[in-house]
């Protein structure tokens, strides 16, 4: 406790943590609503859903699905319509549309209007854009490919949102071995690895990125996992000043955000207040869960209230040096920056009920 007392005050670190105990509640200290949009629910769990929302203090979740308009997502939407308005769904493209490349603009456009016909909230383009759908004239289809344009600006004009996950954690492109940050989860999931495939780089994938945002100012984007560069927080920045129609989530980077210095986390936050929504990435499946990255073993009552509780304590304490919300996902301690009561109105609840038009 010494030692510790000692490390606050060599920081100037003046804000009272909340939860000097340690002792998080599992709906955390925050008393307003909360809009999680990032998760991956299935429609059989939706009841167990939302009794863990209520659990964990969540209002609203919105489901991610990247399913085109069909059966499948159909089965979600039902789901989402029957829950009082707690669940939400986004549907994906018709990428089917790829067998028809010169019509491919006008078919992922029609399937846009579909979903927004049948209900669909937004629109989700999963991490295969760039790093594993085929360009019909071989090779990768590219983030920025002039061919989508259609389908991005039928986005914006229905007012449907485009949650976007584009590229992977740095360390995927690292070699796998004792120094990369994520070996422990690139150990248990070799395949995610890109360190010796024959895909775009990071670095590419989040320019294509920044390309396909200006191209697109009248569609907004949520770039989903801190729009893929939670570990530079910097580049992030450049990004959300030169595109005003881009907002980030946090799903699943907890962690790297996490790791830097507190005062420059909430400086992030309170520059952007305006632009980061809450998300985790919490999964429900027919017979396990997701907390923010798949784990080797079954998850236990215990992972789950850990989950949430280090999430609270990140964004609602100042609480130094704690074990992050998916240990999986990389062995370093994080800070809480201990946000405003009025900039987590704005993260949890305003900037999504705003862009989602709730
Ligand atoms: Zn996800």
């Amino acid at each position: 406790m010494a030692g510790a007392t000692v490390a606050l005050a060599a920081f100037h670190w003046v804000a009272a943590p909340r939860a000097p105990g340690g002792d998080v509640p599992e709906a955390g200290f925050f008393k307003g609503p909360r809009v999680d949009v990032h998760t991956h629910i299935s429609p059989v769990r939706a009841e167990d859903a939302v009794q863990l929302m209520d659990r964990f203090g969540i209002d609203v979740a919105v489901i991610l699905s990247a399913a085109p308009p069909g059966p499948e997502w159909l089965r979600i939407q039902r789901a989402a319509a029957q829950s009082d308005g707690r669940l939400i769904a986004f549907a994906g493209m018709a990428w089917a549309a790829l067998r028809y490349p010169d019509r491919l603009g006008e078919l992922l456009a029609a399937g846009v209007h579909e979903a927004h016909r049948l209900g669909a909230r937004g629109i989700k383009i999963p991490k295969a854009l760039g790093l594993a759908l085929p360009d019909p004239d071989g090779g990768l289809l590219a983030v920025d490919d002039p061919r989508l344009a259609p389908a991005f600006d039928a986005a914006g004009a229905l007012g449907l949102p485009v949650a976007i996950h584009v590229g992977d954690p740095v360390a995927f492109w690292q070699p796998v071995d004792e120094h990369n940050e994520r070996f422990a989860e690139l150990s248990l999931h070799p395949g995610w690895s890109y360190a010796d495939k024959d895909v775009p780089s990071h670095r590419a994938l989040f320019d294509a990125q920044r390309r396909l945002f200006a191209r697109h100012p009248n569609t907004t984007f949520i770039a989903v996992h801190v729009a893929g560069f939670p570990e530079n927080l910097d580049e992030v920045d450049a990004l959300l000043n030169a595109c005003d129609n881009v907002v980030v989530d946090i799903a699943a980077r907890v962690p790297e955000i996490g790791r830097v210095p507190p005062a420059v986390g909430r400086a992030f936050f309170l520059r952007h207040q305006d632009r980061i929504l809450f998300g985790t990435d919490f999964g429900l499946y027919p017979t396990s869960m997701m907390l923010g990255s798949p784990l080797a073993w079954p998850e236990t009552d215990r992972d789950l209230s850990h989950f949430f509780r280090a999430t609270w304590r990140y964004l609602e304490t100042g609480t130094r040096d704690f074990a992050h919300p998916t240990p999986i996902q990389g062995d370093w301690p994080i800070s809480g920056i201990d946000l405003p009561d009025e900039v987590l109105h704005k993260v949890y609840w305003d900037n999504a009920a705003r862009v989602l038009g709730l």
